[in-house]
């Protein structure tokens, strides 16, 4: 079983509109609210490959229980930690043909006894499962070094972290003694966690940033390239991993369904290369989709065929 870990989720609310009216009143005629943050995509995409997943959190109020109850009617098994402060909202308005404008509710503040419950039941959850994945950013106030907390947890009991986080909380889980076992930074988040700029086309100096001191003493790193597939250090091997084109619909998501595949082939033990493409695949078969962190499992093998790693 794999333990997905979403410190902060929300009801991401989706508003279309032909045209977005500033200063006025906008009517959508269709909505939908689905459970959200990144860490419950990770965990859809895992269900929908009929992974056994438990999701974990923090979730309040009405609308946690909203949360809660749309993870039942998926059939997604979870166990989180109730808060009486309200679960966030994410509104993203799509509207004048393709623009995106979102606000982004900051959450409950988690406060020193609701954290310790939560760390309660994340030790017993750990007992169960085979490896962890931690996404998304932390709620207000918990401190940056929250992950690195929750690392040292798995640890001891034995656990394996696969984490997919940027700014703060990573660099601190990069510093702590024990290192998640895989981060998936894309471009953006590489170039943030060195500081220096990161160039996708230039794979010699790609290679090298990845033996950053920084990122040293991480056993896998799978830099996710969007179309261009993902370059991926694990432990002293360099891989070059391809995709073919395909028809994105929505890529949105497609990090956190990538998390899905390496934390689904990790825990199934599988080897490098099909550790890789099953990431890749599942990374695709989300963009495919309209819905965020959904895949059609049907379409797996003939896309899974089609990438392509190279050792570097
Ligand atoms: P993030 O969502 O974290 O920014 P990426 O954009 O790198 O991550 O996407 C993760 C993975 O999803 C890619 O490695 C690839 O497998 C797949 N993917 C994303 N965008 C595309 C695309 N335009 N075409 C094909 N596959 C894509």
């Amino acid at each position: 079983m794999i333990l997905t870990v979403t410190m902060n989720p929300s009801i991401d609310i989706s508003y279309p509109l032909a045209h977005l009216a500033i200063d006025t009143t906008n009517r959508p005629k269709t909505t939908t609210k689905t459970a959200g943050g990144k860490g419950l995509n990770v965990t859809r995409v895992i269900h929908l490959l009929k992974h056994p997943v438990v999701a974990t959190g923090i979730v309040g109020g009405n609308f946690g229980r909203f949360i809660e109850e749309q993870l039942d009617a998926d059939g997604i098994a979870h166990h989180f930690t109730h808060i009486d402060q309200e679960t966030r909202n994410s509104i993203a308005i799509l509207h004048d043909g393709g623009q995106q404008t979102e606000v982004l509710e900051a959450g409950p503040t988690i406060n020193a006894a609701e954290q310790a419950d939560f760390i309660a039941a994340f030790d017993q959850l750990l007992v169960g499962c085979d490896l962890v994945t931690m996404s998304g950013s932390l709620p207000q106030g918990l401190t940056p070094d929250f992950y690195a907390t929750l690392i040292a947890h798995a640890a001891n009991a034995g656990k394996k972290v696969l984490l997919d986080s940027s700014g703060a909380s990573l660099q601190a889980a990069l510093q702590a003694d024990v290192k998640p076992w895989l981060i998936k930074p894309n471009e953006t988040e590489l170039a943030g966690l060195l500081g220096e700029p990161v160039d996708k086309t230039d794979l010699v100096r790609l290679q090298k940033q990845l033996t950053h001191p920084v990122l040293a003493a991480v056993e896998w790193i799978v830099v996710s390239l969007g179309k261009d597939g993902a370059f991926v250090r694990h432990q002293e091997q360099f891989y070059h991993v391809t995709i073919p084109t395909i028809q994105v619909v929505n890529p949105v998501g497609s990090g956190d369904a990538t998390l899905a595949g390496l934390a689904m082939a990790l825990a199934a033990h599988q080897d490098d290369t099909a550790v890789l493409k099953t990431a890749m695949t599942t990374g695709m078969l989300n963009t495919m989709q309209a819905r965020t962190g959904w895949v059609d499992a049907a379409q797996f093998d003939p896309y899974f065929s089609q990438v392509h790693v190279a050792t570097v």
